[in-house]
């Protein structure tokens, strides 16, 4: 896919079937009529099981309603100081600059391209999915020469293919990768590859929108200088904010760029001096959103990493056995499936958009179709964060057995939740 045909993936997102033309007539309706029409709001409480957002743990919610403060008040600051040292402690990191860029994961994406890119700089970026796709758009968009390291869609990208595009270029500035592919639940293996990019002079990006919190994500364990990720995936928060973390090695890239950074907004050099000790102010940062992601770092930290770790490893060996006894396959390369995120193949004769409205209608439960060449093709089945509970895995697979059932699929009644039993019982005693 060529960087023009990302506008097809964004109408891919906005035509997610009959329920939103629906709720867009409906939106028109109601602005035919007077004011006082309006209704409250009365947002249904999802399970939410879709790449995203997550299921949102009370006290994260709690925490929003606390009083708003000014941005710069000694409260607040309180808060920002203990953000960054949860983040720190969540990226496996020692950066100073750690902390939540104002705006959703491809804030944090920008954030960090339009910081370390300049014009004319390669780039070398891996793209076997929607979101390496992004990253390569976003780095073409600031001038840079983009070298592509593709892979078929579901398959993860070798090393041997990224190091042969870092030699290939010319004195590469970035190596950028998605570390969970969320349009084809592929887990991507960075370890080795920090170091292989400073072996090239570049500088080691890498997006972990969907694996923070949710996998092992090591910022320094494997030399990663610039990585971004969002609140409302595995952290479990609203989206609206974007953590984010750069190494020493990158900040002498900001610190030595030749022009100044093309966007105001994101100027780390700016941006520093507000989350940093002189307190100047930039923007306003989203002091509700920040609360929430306080909250949210606090729940992450009280599990402890690995405990979250292995939670999301259990639930996914679970929902992937009983997805594979309702003949769901997996669309990942076997061994590199994600954990936190199941991309099956939708079986041949079904109707994607209705089996995703009867699980939405009559059990409640969202799921994600798929994304660019995957639209129509796979359903996406996440279970991150909050999400990732053995009820919300029993309740999915025995709504899509009664769904797939009722659409003349043969399904082996009950098979998919022993399936899923089995998985438990194996995985705790294993
Ligand atoms: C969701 C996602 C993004 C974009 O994050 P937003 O919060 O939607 O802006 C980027 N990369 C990956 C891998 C993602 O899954």
């Amino acid at each position: 896919m060529g960087i023009g045909s990302t506008d097809g993936i964004d109408a891919d997102w906005e035509q997610e079937g009959s329920e939103v033309r629906a709720m867009a007539e409906n939106a028109n309706a109601i602005n035919a009529e007077p004011a006082k029409s309006f209704p409250e709001l009365q947002p249904a409480t999802r399970v939410l099981l879709g790449p995203g957002p997550s299921n949102i743990n009370s006290r994260v919610m709690r925490a929003m309603a606390a009083p708003v403060v000014g941005h710069l008040d000694p409260d607040f600051v309180r808060v920002m100081e203990d953000i960054k040292k949860l983040l720190r402690l969540v990226f496996r990191t020692a950066n100073e600059i750690t902390f939540p860029v104002s705006g959703t994961g491809s804030a944090g994406m920008e954030t960090a391209l339009m910081n370390l890119l300049e014009e004319g700089d390669e780039a070398v970026i891996g793209v076997n999915g929607v979101f390496g796709e992004r990253m390569a758009d976003a780095a073409g968009r600031l001038g840079a020469r983009v070298h592509r390291v593709e892979a078929e869609w579901g398959r993860v990208i070798e090393p041997e293919r990224i190091e042969a595009a870092l030699k290939a270029a010319n004195k590469p500035k970035l190596l950028g990768i998605v570390h969970a592919e969320t349009s084809t639940g592929a887990l991507q293996p960075v370890e080795g590859l920090g170091a292989m990019a400073h072996r090239y002079g570049a500088l080691m990006l890498l997006d972990a929108v969907t694996s923070l919190a949710c996998v092992p994500v090591e910022i320094d364990g494997w030399e990663v200088d610039a990585c971004y990720s969002c609140t409302q995936k595995g952290l479990s928060a609203p989206p609206g904010l974007s953590p984010v973390t750069f190494s020493e090695r990158a900040l002498a890239v900001v610190r030595g760029r030749k022009s100044k950074c093309r966007s105001w907004y994101f100027d780390l050099a700016m941006i520093e001096k507000y989350w940093g000790a002189e307190r100047v102010y930039h923007h306003t940062a989203p002091i509700t959103m920040n609360y929430a992601l306080y909250e949210a770092l606090r729940i992450v930290n009280e599990e402890g990493l690995e405990g979250r770790w292995r939670r999301h490893r259990e639930n996914a060996a679970a929902l992937q056995a009983g997805l594979g006894a309702l003949g769901l396959a997996p669309a990942a390369q076997e061994g590199y499936r994600l954990p936190q995120l199941a991309v099956v193949k939708i079986p041949a004769g079904i109707d994607d958009a209705q089996v995703r409205g009867e699980l939405l209608r009559n059990f409640n439960i969202e799921i994600a179709g798929g994304l660019g060449p995957f639209k129509g093709k796979v359903w996406r089945i996440g279970t991150l964060g909050e999400s990732s509970r053995r009820e919300h895995v029993t309740l999915v697979l025995g709504a899509l057995e009664t769904i797939l059932a009722s659409m003349g699929i043969e399904v082996a009644r009950g098979a998919a939740l022993a399936a899923a039993d089995r998985a438990y019982r194996e995985f705790a005693s294993a």
